[in-house]
């Protein structure tokens, strides 16, 4: 407590005592009415000049008369106890990476902008950006330079908005801004934001130096507008997001503002998708088999092609739910109901001798093969349903494979080693490159039925279909035409080299019990 040079002085009318008025004046009342005190937090310099922080509490005296002399008290020094406060607190509301504002923070801010708006009739602006592709640096320069070029990408967003302006990162590559005091015509604000957002484009076009070489990188940005607490921050960030989806969807590195039809079709997609799910739950989803056939038409197997037996939409082809179910995930289910289904198919036919020895190709999509349970997966099923693993062929597409082509060998290679075939779908229409189709364990390559439609009337297509036939040959690998509708088709596809065959020609898809073994 204060010393003899000081004394009636209490501690914060010390020199060197750093209390702010608004403490001073709420502690002040509790001082004059001689009461005890507790725990009151207030900053020092300490001897070397640094600030400490101590918590005083202390007791009035008085004399034997009953009158006041002063207070005797105790100060502990709590500095680390606030510095560790205070880093609870940046932990709390800032990412580690960046030092941004993180997502709680965001929503804080954005909820007080948006009464701030309210009050002051202006408008206020939501910006939603996620770097192009990102996963791609991550992947090819390793997650180090990746946390650089994220770095580099928070600042120069950041110094582009003014310093009363909010960017945030909310996570992975996904920044946010929130842009306040715009016209409070709402054209003139949009076009303000709309500035800003170009700004953006175009400093975040310019190359990165992540560790000593050139990277490129693009966003996408998604603009919701604001003007008063309605819709809430939560809301309006869902806005920003799905405009800045549009924008991916216009061709990445571009902007687009939100409007209500966007929301529309995001509300029929979580609708779908709330279907999709019970529909899994329901066992709504079955199996159709179209035949794959030979040069005589003998059946040689099956594609399973799933399809939904809606309650009320009737029969659901798979163009109008994989793409969600891929987007949400529910693919995983989903495939493992099919992979499951046509294991027992497997299963029941291989006690009838005419259909014992045929198989069935199963469609995988990306986030199926990519998850590192495939292959454990598949194996369960097969063992469990007692399926024959020759006769199970995973259909995969190219893209499927382009994204990491070791995983994708290893994967094939382990399936492989029990049996598994694997044949690479729609081919033709991805980007394959000979080098890295030589190193896939394939067994079959299907010519894409966009090519065979027009094989007798676009050269370019024939030409497409024969150099697909005379490859998968040179690679020692099956083909197989999809697609055949017409009898001109199939011979010419004969013609040249190929000898499996599968389309409306030969049969539609349609449920086991009537696939016949010739056709
Ligand atoms: P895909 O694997 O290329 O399957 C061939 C599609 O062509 C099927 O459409 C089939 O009904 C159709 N098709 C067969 N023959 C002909 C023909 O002669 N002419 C014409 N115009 N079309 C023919 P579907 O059943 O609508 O399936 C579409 C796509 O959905 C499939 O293309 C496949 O990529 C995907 N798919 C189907 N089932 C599954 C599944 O269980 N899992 C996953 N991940 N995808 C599936
Ligand atoms: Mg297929
Ligand atoms: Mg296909």
């Amino acid at each position: 407590m204060p010393d003899k040079g000081h004394q009636g002085l209490t501690l914060w009318e010390l020199p060197g005592s750093i209390v702010s008025e608004a403490q001073w004046r709420a502690h002040r009342a509790q001082l004059q009415a001689h009461e005890v005190f507790h725990d009151f937090e207030m900053q020092r310099l300490g001897a070397d000049g640094e600030p400490v922080w101590v918590s005083v509490s202390g007791e009035p005296i008085f004399d034997g008369e009953g009158r006041f002399t002063g207070y005797r008290g105790l100060a502990r020094n709590i500095t680390e106890r606030k510095r560790a406060e205070a880093e609870i607190q940046r932990l709390a509301f800032f990412d580690e990476l960046t030092g941004l504002p993180n997502r709680r923070l965001l929503l804080e801010r954005l909820e007080r902008a948006a009464a701030a708006c309210e009050r002051s009739a202006c408008h206020g602006a939501l910006l939603f950006l996620d770097l192009d592709n990102f996963k791609n640096v991550n992947d090819t320069l390793g997650h180090e330079s990746g946390d650089h070029l994220l770095q580099q990408a928070g600042r120069r967003v950041a110094d582009c908005v003014r310093s009363t302006d909010t960017v945030a990162r909310l996570g992975g590559d996904e920044f946010v801004v929130i842009l306040q005091g715009l016209h409070a015509r709402e054209a003139e604000a949009a076009v303000e934001a709309e500035l800003v957002a170009q700004k953006i484009l175009r400093e975040l076009n310019q190359p990165y130096d992540v560790q000593g070489s050139e990277v490129h990188s693009t966003p996408s940005l998604g603009i919701a507008m604001f003007r008063s607490a309605q819709p809430p921050a939560q809301e309006l960030l869902q806005r920003a997001d799905l405009a800045m989806y549009q924008a991916k969807a216009q061709g990445r590195n571009t902007m687009c503002f939100f409007d209500p039809a966007m929301q529309a079709s995001a509300s029929a997609r979580s609708a779908l998708e709330a279907d999709i799910r019970q529909g899994l739950q329901r066992r709504e989803f079955l199996l159709h088999y179209q035949p794959v056939v030979d040069v005589h038409g003998t059946v040689l197997g099956a594609e399973a092609l799933v399809r939904w037996e809606h309650p009320q939409r009737g029969m659901v082809y798979p163009g109008d739910f994989i793409a969600l179910a891929e987007h949400t995930g529910l693919i995983l289910q989903l495939g493992r109901q099919v992979l499951q289904a046509a294991c027992e198919q497997l299963v029941r036919w291989s006690t009838e001798p005419t259909r014992q020895a045929w198989t069935i190709a199963i469609n995988v999509s990306t986030r199926e093969f990519r998850h590192p349970d495939y292959v454990q997966e598949v194996l369960d099923v097969l063992r469990q349903t007692g399926a024959d693993p020759h006769q199970l062929k995973l259909e995969l597409t190219e893209s499927l494979l382009l994204h990491d082509v070791e995983d994708g060998i290893t994967k094939m290679q382990a399936l492989r080693a029990q049996g598994v075939g694997f044949s690479l779908d729609d081919f033709g229409t991805g980007y394959s490159s000979l080098s890295y189709l030589k190193r896939l364990p394939l067994d079959q390559l299907k010519i894409d039925q966009g090519f065979v439609r027009d094989v007798l009337t676009d050269p370019n297509d024939a030409a497409i279909a024969c150099t697909v036939i005379t490859l998968a040959h040179s690679l020692g690998l099956e083909v197989v035409a999809e697609g055949v509708e017409s009898q001109g088709q199939r011979k010419f596809l004969l013609r040249n080299g190929c000898q499996r065959f599968q389309g409306y020609l030969f049969g539609r898809p349609g449920p086991a019990e009537l696939l016949a073994v010739h056709r």
